[in-house]
Order: structure tokens, then sequence, then C-alpha cells
């Protein structure tokens, strides 16, 4: 079979949604730019209903459909199965993109992080049983080190495909309870090195929690977006020469040190981190030096659990959050960084 063949009879044998088939429920987010529902179909009284969730988006919700094409032909295992997109033209509020997604579970990685019990309860949804391991230091390591691999090894498939998410935040990571695996969704700010699909509206802009400093070099150049989605046709060597891989590493980056420490988990926190090691020019090393003298239990205990085998996971998470986008490491080479090593929770569901 070549490409072609295959084109085509997916055109003919994939289903097709319709606005009648889908039947709303409860709304699982509301942005600026479309509302997320769970949703179940119409269509046939007689099966199962199947469990969905549905994204009306506006004029944005084009890029994000061909991404998430895009995800599912070249690395369906990075991000949450993507059924159908198609445009919506009978909407009072004008054209809308609907999006459709099965639903992979209840619990983001940023609802899973809420909890004291974290990362414990990450490890009852992976392994269903739970460890009769003493609680500590040790023990959550492993599971850190196992929800590290899960995120690295996604993002590694979309980077391997060309596709830049620039939005990696615990928000936009789903427990998958069928994979028993951390995805990744919300494409809708990714861009397409390959073919230079590249839009973000300026709100997109980015979520300043997780972005990288060099993205806000790039937003003051970009004074005015477009008001419908554009594909700007970029030389894939000038992407190859600006890495902006790497922004999605040091968002990786970041999430790794809330997982590390407890203390940095809310936003109020993060934003003050962020301001602690922007006036460390970005250097973790510094901010280490100038935090840890003082440091309560919670920062104490963090730096303990990195500072586990020699300070391997220390290691990792400093060349993951670099002001210099080509001195952080790639997610290719952050998988086989020694950290992981190191036995993680048994790979019992991991993603092939
Ligand atoms: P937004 O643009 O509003 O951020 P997202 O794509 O991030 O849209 O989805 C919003 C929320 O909906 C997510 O944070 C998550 O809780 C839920 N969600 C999205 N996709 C799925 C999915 N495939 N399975 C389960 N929940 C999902
Ligand atoms: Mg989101």
């Amino acid at each position: 079979f070549d490409m072609f063949v295959l084109g085509f009879l997916e055109r003919f044998f994939r289903p097709i949604y319709k606005k009648d088939d889908i039947v709303l429920g409860k709304k699982l987010g509301e942005g600026s730019f479309g509302s997320v529902y769970r949703v179940s179909l119409a269509r046939k009284p007689s099966s199962k209903p199947a469990d969905l969730v549905l994204k009306k988006a506006t004029e944005y919700g084009a890029v994000e459909i061909w991404m998430n094409e895009r995800v599912r032909r070249a690395c369906a295992n990075s991000c949450a199965d993507f059924l159908y997109g198609f445009r919506e033209t009978s909407s009072k509020k004008g054209a809308e993109y609907w999006l459709l997604w099965r639903f992979e579970g209840e619990a983001t990685l940023a609802d899973l992080m809420q909890s004291r019990d974290f990362p414990y309860n990450v490890e009852s949804l992976i392994l269903r049983e739970v460890q009769d391991l003493p609680k500590g230091l040790d023990r959550e390591n492993r599971i850190i080190l196992t929800i590290m691999r899960q995120l690295l090894f996604a993002l590694d498939g979309l980077h391997s495909t060309g596709i830049v998410h620039r939005d990696i935040k615990p928000q936009n990571i789903i427990f998958s309870e069928g994979s028993r695996a951390f995805k990744i969704i919300d494409l809708g700010a990714a861009a397409d090195l390959r073919v230079g699909i590249n839009y973000i509206p300026k709100e997109f802009l980015l979520d300043p929690r997780y972005a990288a400093p060099e993205q806000y070099i790039m937003s003051t150049q970009t004074p005015s977006a477009p008001s419908a989605p554009v594909a700007t046709a970029l030389s894939p060597v000038l992407w190859q020469l600006n890495l902006p891989d790497r922004f999605d590493i040091y968002s990786v980056g970041l999430i790794f040190l809330q997982m590390a420490f407890s203390g940095l988990r809310s936003d109020n926190s993060l934003i003050q981190f962020n301001r602690q090691l922007k006036r460390c020019d970005y250097d973790l090393v510094s901010w280490r030096q100038s935090v840890e003298p003082r440091a309560g239990p919670d920062l104490r205990k963090g730096f303990e659990l990195l500072d586990l085998d020699g300070g391997i996971g220390w290691e990792l998470l400093t060349s993951m959050v670099r002001f210099k986008a080509r001195q952080r490491i790639s997610a290719k080479t952050a998988l086989a960084h020694p950290y992981f090593d190191r036995e993680g929770l048994p790979a019992l569901s991991f993603i092939q």
C-alpha cells in the first residue's frame, strides 16, 4: 500500500460525525477560543454510548484540526485520540470548528498535582494495584521519573513529527485511563515546523507561567496578529537554527520542578519562582544558592529528591530549564539521560 491508497481508503471507512449526532454533556472547559464539553453520540441507541470530548472552537480551530490530523497519522500515542473535526456553520455565532476526541479520563496532571496525595495518586492510577513499598523520597522519585518519562516520550513523538506544542503545562496533560499513561492535549497553539503552519493569535502568547523566556522576545516582535488562521511558509532551516522544540522542554522542565517541589505547585508560588529565577538570570544553580540556606521543609525535600543517586535528577532538571534554547536538552536526548536508568514504576501499560 502506498500512502495514497491508504488515504483513499481512510476517507471512505472513517466515521464522519455531524452536529446532530452529538449530545452535549458536562462542560469541561471554557477559554477565549472555544468551549469543551463531554459528549455522547445519539446515532446508535442500541450500542454503548460513545464517550467523547467536543471542542467548539472559533476560527482558530482550523489549525487545531490540522495539527490533530497530523498527530493522528504520525504519532498517535503522544496525544489524546482524535476522531474528527469539521466546520459548523449553522451556529448563530457564525462559523465554528468542532473537534471530537475520545474521552481519555477525568484528570489532568494539574488536577492530580493539586492533591495532597501527589504523586501517590498517580501511582495508583498507573499501577491499579498499589505497591507495598514504604512511602518516602525513593518511591516518590520513581513515580515522578515515570511521569517524566511518559511526558518526554509523548513530546519526543510530537517533536520528531516536526510539531512544537508551545503550551505545555499540567492543564494540557490528560491522564488516559485506557493507556494508563499521560497524553498531551490542546494543540491550539502548536506549530508545524515541516510545512511552516505556524499561527498563534497574540492572546495565545503564551501562558506566562510555563513559557520559556525567548517567547517574550518573539511576542514583542509580532505586534499585530492577523485576524484569521494563516499558514506562513517558514524555512525549515530557520526553524532548525532556532531549535523551537526547546521551548516545550523548558515548560516540561518547570513541570518536573513542580513535581519535585510541592511548595511550587500553586500558581502563585510558580509565579514567584519565575520572578526569582529571572532575578538569577535564569540560572537554576544560583537560584538554588539563593534559596537553599533559608529553605523550609518543602524546598529541602525537593532538593533531597533531586539529589538522589548523585544528583542525577537535579542534573536533568538543570539541563532543561536554561535560558538559552540551544543549551537545553532535546526530548530524545533527555529520554537517554542517566536519570532514567534507575527503575521507575513497572512499565505495565507504558505506551509502545
Ligand atoms: P482549552 O483550549 O479550553 O484549554 P483543552 O483542549 O485544553 O481546551 O481542553 C479543556 C479541558 O477539557 C482540559 O483541561 C481537560 O480537562 C478536558 N479535556 C480535553 N480533552 C480531553 C480528552 N480527550 N479527554 C478528557 N478530557 C479532556
Ligand atoms: Mg488547555
